[in-house]
């Protein structure tokens, strides 16, 4: 069914998050296909069920190579260089902790300092090991794990947009649980939520207007569990193995491709918003929104978006970096 303003919408639960399609006209064919390409994605790299390449990968940890299709190899380069970077908080071999902690899955708990420091030792990622020419990854050492759940939704997000084009569409928007992609600028532009942080699921800071971009938002509100008082979000901190503590609730990246949005979310996550800020200068096709924990909401720059603000709890300033 058709809302008022004529678009059609059509939802799945993939990767374990909710996803939204949106589109002009009633292709439930067309829908169909979307969800079918990114299930396909999904059995390339999830790391919670078998069988899947990078769960391949991690069973031949500390033993050999494996070898693995082109969409793989390509995004874990990517990701692998992104870790590399110099002050990163994006680490791809990060697996280790992220299923000892278990964020937002069943069985989740706080581990042992101790413990902590053992696996921190198999998450570098200068140890994953990449053959160009037999286009495979090795993992150095036993007990290595690789997790791409930072960075392929913004892959996957990128695929569809370009399916989409190729098969004619000039306007939908896909939204992968965080990671929305906008085709066209239906009506002068999407609207894209921003949602306030820890509050009931349709609240909003405020919206972003973008046309042909992409949306991409990492929060610690999406993803914890409380102990003893103390909440445990999912964004780890790949050096101290505990999840990273700053000035922030959510930082939003506006992109041409959500893959860069992916990669910046966790890296801005980590410069926190003066060094974010600065970092950004240096991408004028990248720009990031910052909502801090004292209701700040920074924009770095808005040349690709406009910014609404709905809650007047929340204060909007723009940077001055
Ligand atoms: P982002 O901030 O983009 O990423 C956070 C995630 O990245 C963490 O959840 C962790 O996986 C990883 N991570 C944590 N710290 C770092 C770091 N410092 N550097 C790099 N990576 C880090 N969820 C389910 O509940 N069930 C499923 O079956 C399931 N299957 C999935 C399959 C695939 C292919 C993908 C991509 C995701 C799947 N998920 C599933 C969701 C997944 O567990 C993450 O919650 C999700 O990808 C986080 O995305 P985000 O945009 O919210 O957060
Ligand atoms: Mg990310």
């Amino acid at each position: 069914m058709a809302s008022a303003d004529g678009i059609y919408n059509y939802s799945a639960v993939l990767m374990g998050s909710p996803i939204q399609l949106r589109l002009f006209e009633h292709n439930e064919a067309l829908a169909g296909a979307v969800f079918r390409l990114i299930k396909r994605y999904e059995d390339l790299f999830t790391v919670n069920r078998e069988p899947s390449e990078v769960m391949a990968i991690n069973r031949a940890a500390g033993l050999h190579p494996v070898r693995v299709s082109p969409p793989v190899y390509q995004l874990i380069r990517c990701a692998r260089a992104a870790s590399l970077l110099p002050g990163s908080a994006f680490n791809l071999a990060i697996g280790p902790l992220v299923k000892r902690w278990k964020i937002g899955f069943h069985g989740d708990s706080v581990p042992p300092a101790a413990e902590i420091q053992r696996l921190l030792a198999l998450t570098r990622p200068g140890r994953v090991i990449l053959d160009d020419a037999a286009s495979s990854v090795f993992l150095a050492d036993k007990g290595m794990e690789i997790d791409l759940g930072a960075i392929a939704k913004g892959y996957i997000a990128d695929r569809v947009r370009d399916y989409l084009r190729r098969e004619g569409v000039s306007a939908g928007l896909i939204n992968l649980g965080g990671n929305v992609h906008t085709l066209g600028a239906p009506g002068g532009g999407w609207s894209v939520g921003l949602k306030t942080p820890f509050a009931p699921r349709d609240a909003l800071i405020g919206t972003l207007r973008v046309a042909d971009k992409s949306v991409v938002t990492s929060g610690i509100y999406e993803r914890y569990f409380e102990r003893h008082g103390r909440r445990y979000h999912h964004i780890l901190d790949p050096h101290s193995g505990y999840p990273l503590d700053n000035e922030l609730q959510s930082v939003t990246v506006i992109s041409p491709d959500s893959l860069d949005g992916d990669i910046w979310t966790t890296l801005l996550y980590g410069f926190g918003v003066e060094k974010g800020c600065a970092a950004l200068r240096q991408r004028p096709d990248l720009e990031a929104i910052f909502v801090t924990r004292d209701n700040q909401v920074i924009c770095s720059s808005r040349r690709q978006f406009q910014f609404t603000l709905l809650d007047d709890n929340f204060r909007v300033t723009d940077s001055i970096a």
